[in-house]
């Protein structure tokens, strides 16, 4: 068998997106992803996928499995086009395009985070590169998350370790601040830890950007850990706020009004300091929907073509639409792995056709199942970083049926009128 490596891989296993894993391939399997951190190692796995095309329970051959596809598409009347995770922007763009020529509902796991979206939307929002706060970042606020546990190498990559133009000693040029938020704890490795409980988690970003804003002092446990980490963000010449603004892995729902007040108090900052909010998000190219989508339609998620154009329904998106039973149909691209579980539940309720990897091992069990291969193991393109940074994918294996081919080829026969 022959060993060959492929240098400057990118992994999709968490929003950081490394791009410079080696992966060693040994035969047909992935032997090692070098420079990879355990999760990403586990994503890599030993790439091997299955390659099964079904319909209605039975192997089929591709041109069937898509003519099935497309008839049951055609006769929908509230379908549905979900982008999971796992698929190139090219397959999610593909997929938009079937969105629009069935009048469906086009939705994605981005509505798990949809309060900071809409918080984004109306009041915009302090951000940077990774790389910006590689280089510049002298203060880095981890606000009730450790990146150890779900972007284990974002330390080490961008904040706290690395070197930079304004941290010329790495992480002895940073001090580093963990905001421990009942359960949910800052980064382990702190130089000062703040405790708040989650109820007192608002009032406390509220009384900070009053701090900042000069409005208010004050007394009492929470006004006095606000005004000392205030004034202390104040006196930086540049924070990395930083949260995770994905589900809590504890099953705590956020306040709904805690992305906002994150995202208020870094525009407050940007007066006598700078600062940027870093948004942990998860893997898979989760942030590329939400630029495909944006690019595409104008909106990042939750976006309705039933009237014939696109619509914005922010709060009438998958879940709740399913819920209500008004899909009929669903069009899943993508891995069944990444979908929110209240939507994976609701898709078993309805017919659904599934294109992605691993799909034909769905727990929902989907009419018709196309496997294909991973974006950034078996397919190439564009992915996106958490903070929305285009990355080339260079693919360590080939896989089963490419994405981007089959919702394209599906596209066509919806077109074509075959359904
Ligand atoms: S930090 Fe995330 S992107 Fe980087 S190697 Fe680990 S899982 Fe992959």
């Amino acid at each position: 068998m022959t060993r060959r490596t492929v240098e400057h891989a990118t992994c999709l296993g968490c929003g950081c997106a490394c791009d410079d894993i080696a992966v060693v391939v040994d035969g047909d399997r992935i032997a090692e992803a070098r420079n990879s951190c355990p999760l990403g190692r586990a994503w890599f796995a030993d790439g091997s996928v299955p390659r099964e095309t079904r319909s209605s329970g039975k192997t089929v051959a591709p041109d069937v499995a898509l003519a099935d596809a497309a008839k049951l598409l055609g006769r929908a009347e509230r379908p549905l086009v979900y982008l999971a995770p796992d698929i190139s922007c090219e397959t999610q763009r593909a997929a938009v395009a079937v969105a629009d020529r069935l009048g469906a509902l086009l939705d994605s796991p981005t509505a798990e985070v949809a309060a900071g979206i809409l918080a984004s939307q109306r009041r915009g929002r302090a951000g940077a590169t990774l790389g910006e706060i590689r280089q510049r970042a002298d203060l880095v606020v981890f606000w009730g998350v450790d990146p150890a546990d779900r972007y284990p190498r974002y330390a080490s990559r961008y904040a706290v370790d690395p070197t930079g133009l304004q941290a010329p000693d790495g992480r002895h040029s940073r001090r580093v601040v963990a905001v421990d938020v009942g359960p949910s704890r800052g980064a382990a490795d702190a130089d000062e830890r703040v405790a708040i409980t989650p109820e007192d988690e608002v009032d406390a970003l509220a009384f900070m950007r009053a701090v900042v804003l000069g409005r208010v002092t004050g007394d009492g446990t929470v006004a006095r850990a606000a005004t000392g980490l205030a004034t202390q963000m104040m006196r930086a010449r540049y924070v990395a706020l930083v949260h995770d603004a994905e589900p809590s892995p504890h099953g705590l729902l956020h306040h709904p009004d805690r992305a906002e007040a994150l995202i208020a108090l870094a525009q407050a900052l940007n007066g006598p300091a700078r600062c940027a909010l870093s948004s942990l998000r998860a893997g898979g190219n989760r942030s590329g929907a939400d630029a495909v989508a944006t690019w595409q339609t104008g909106f990042p998620f939750a976006v309705d073509f039933a009237p014939g154009y696109p619509c914005y329904r922010p709060h009438a998106g998958a879940a709740v639409l399913l819920g209500r039973g008004e899909i009929d149909v669903a069009l899943l691209v993508g891995s069944p792995a990444g979908v929110p579980p209240a939507v994976a539940a609701a898709l078993g309720q309805v017919t659904t056709i599934a294109i992605g990897p691993r799909v034909s091992a769905a727990p929902f069990r989907p009419k018709v199942a196309i496997d294909t291969g991973v974006a950034g193991i078996h397919e190439g393109g564009i992915a996106f970083r958490m903070d929305d940074v285009p990355l080339p994918l260079r693919p360590a294996l080939s896989g089963p049926s490419v994405a981007a081919d089959v919702v394209r080829a599906l596209a066509a026969r919806l077109t074509k009128g075959q359904s």
